[in-house]
């Protein structure tokens, strides 16, 4: 049998190996203390702030806050945005908002051309986003310059996919929905969509500017999408992107 060095040394051993996995335990738990305070973008429990970095899960916490409008307008005022509560748009079937938002920039910030577009508050969250840190580095990055206005085609518009007849109501029905067609720039660079997606370093700067819209819209559509988006970014907090799943095309 086993000889008397055994008898003794098994509950020595033991004894060390609960220790070590209690060192390990505390070791694990530290690592993702500290990992959570340096990343809460990257893990699903954390409230959202629109200054963190864009990580794993920030696109679902800006599509669901569209569960809690004070919240959302709260993180756009603790964010210095002057984005303004607007009056709600009720009336046909289908379409409409109870809580929009006025997308107003902020000092040193891009304005919207033309001005006083409306849209959901999940859509004005995540622009913020997308000005600060996707759009201005982006634009340093291929053109060095800085985005003073960013041009779109409207947000709120009653009507269906591609504007059938029949069929799913689109988010531009309830505002949910912002159709970008170019940029204005610092230096008087003007890049527009429909003339400069497909080269050159202004084709680079909207490519980029696509991508990083997938990482804060539920759907970020381009001309590479098909003929009806030649001439516009479409971004949009479909609920779909409340799973984390965006469509990026
Ligand atoms: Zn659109």
């Amino acid at each position: 049998m086993s000889g008397h060095g055994g008898e003794t040394g098994r509950p020595v051993a033991r004894l060390i190996v609960i220790l070590i996995l209690f060192g390990l335990g505390v070791a694990a738990y530290l690592f993702g203390r500290d990992y959570v305070r340096k990343h809460p973008q990257d893990v699903p429990w954390t409230p959202l702030r629109l200054d963190d970095p864009i990580g794993r899960f920030t696109l679902r916490k800006l599509v669901a806050l569209r569960d809690d409008p004070a919240q959302c307008r709260a993180l756009l005022r603790q964010a210095g945005s002057a984005d303004t509560a607007a009056a709600p748009r009720l009336g046909e079937p289908n379409c409409g908002y109870r809580d929009g938002v006025t997308l107003l920039p902020a000092k040193s910030e891009a304005r919207f051309a033309p001005p006083n577009v409306v849209t959901s508050c999940p859509v004005a969250a995540a622009m913020l986003v997308f000005e600060r840190q996707i759009l201005q580095p982006a634009a340093a990055r291929h053109l060095s310059s800085r985005v003073v206005e960013v041009r779109h085609a409207g947000s709120y518009s009653c009507r269906r996919l591609y504007g059938q007849s029949e069929g799913e109501f689109s988010e531009h029905a309830t505002a949910n929905a912002l159709d970008i067609i170019g940029f204005g720039l610092a230096d008087g660079t003007d890049v527009s969509v429909l003339r400069d997606w497909a080269a050159g370093a202004k084709g680079a700067f909207l490519r980029d500017v696509h991508d990083g819209g997938c990482d804060l819209f539920a759907t970020a559509l381009s001309p590479d999408y098909n003929a009806a988006h030649a001439d516009h970014l479409h971004f949009d907090q479909a609920e779909r992107g409340r799973s984390g799943f965006s469509v990026c095309r």
